[in-house]
């Protein structure tokens, strides 16, 4: 049982429906403890205008989407990591808890996975060194690996803390339950992520059947991921943050009156998470 104060709504759940300054008036609306924008809502909205209007509202924010697609480019650009250094600027500006981050696919037109996770890596270390200078937490979010060519080659929570080892403190996971709920190991990593590591954490449901890769995510409840036993686990490892409801939907929740879809989340808080 999540209580609305324990909610937060990731920005995308409304993303055809409502600007940012609209969410934030939903939130504090609906009795949602906070907020995870994405940066193009952000951007429209200006990050004073943002930070002002959820200052006031007095929610918090979960994190900041997302920062990450150091392959985009096939090489480290300035481009590249001038981005990242304004995802975390932006992320400070907000008072975000974390910078979540979606470290890219493939390098294009490239066939070599090993080497797209080498420049990751590189990348990270890069925003990390400038997060640390700004005080934002840098949270490596896996994908599901059905993503590993276009989104994300940073695909278990094994593979992201692997990573955190080796940069050290600051960097930590953003755990989605829709990206790891099928990985035999997801309870044991949690537990070895703990509460340092462990910086925010994304519900939604998998449906069955998934008629969509990307935009066909469930609202909890609805689909098969065992919600209250991961997020079990992640409280039991030292996770005090709040739990981010993303759902990405073209087919129903995308279609809905977003106070609607608010309820839903505040009501499967209660029932099914
Ligand atoms: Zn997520």
């Amino acid at each position: 049982m999540l209580t609305p104060d324990r909610i937060s709504l990731n920005t995308a759940t409304v993303k055809e429906q409502w600007t940012l300054a609209q969410c934030i008036e939903g939130c504090a609306r609906h009795g949602l403890g906070g907020i995870s924008p994405w940066r193009d809502k952000l951007q429209e909205m200006g990050v004073t205008n943002a930070a002002k209007a959820i200052r006031d509202t007095g929610i918090r924010v979960s994190g900041l989407c997302r920062g990450g697609w150091y392959t985009g480019d096939g090489a480290l650009t300035n481009a590249v990591l001038d981005d990242n250094r304004r995802a975390v600027d932006e992320a400070a500006g907000i008072g975000a808890e974390c910078l979540v981050m979606v470290v890219g696919g493939l390098l294009p037109g490239s066939r070599d996975i090993g080497a797209a996770r080498a420049m990751v890596e590189e990348g990270l270390a890069h925003t990390l060194d400038y997060a640390r200078t700004a005080g934002i937490n840098v949270a490596i979010e896996p994908l599901h690996p059905m993503t590993a060519a276009d989104r994300a080659v940073v695909n278990t929570l094994r593979q992201a803390l692997d990573i955190c080892d080796r940069l050290g403190p600051g960097i930590g996971v953003a755990v989605d339950v829709y990206h790891v709920w099928w990985d035999p190991e997801v309870k044991a990593q949690i537990r070895r992520a703990g509460k340092d590591r462990l910086m925010a954490f994304h519900i939604c449901d998998w449906l069955v059947p998934t008629t969509d890769l990307l935009n066909d995510r469930g609202m909890m409840g609805d689909g098969v991921i065992d919600i209250p036993g991961l997020r079990a686990e992640a409280e039991s490892a030292g996770f005090d943050g709040l739990n981010e409801v993303e759902i990405f939907s073209t087919g129903n929740w995308w279609q809905r009156d977003p106070d609607e879809v608010l309820s839903t989340i505040v009501e499967r808080g209660r029932i099914a998470c």
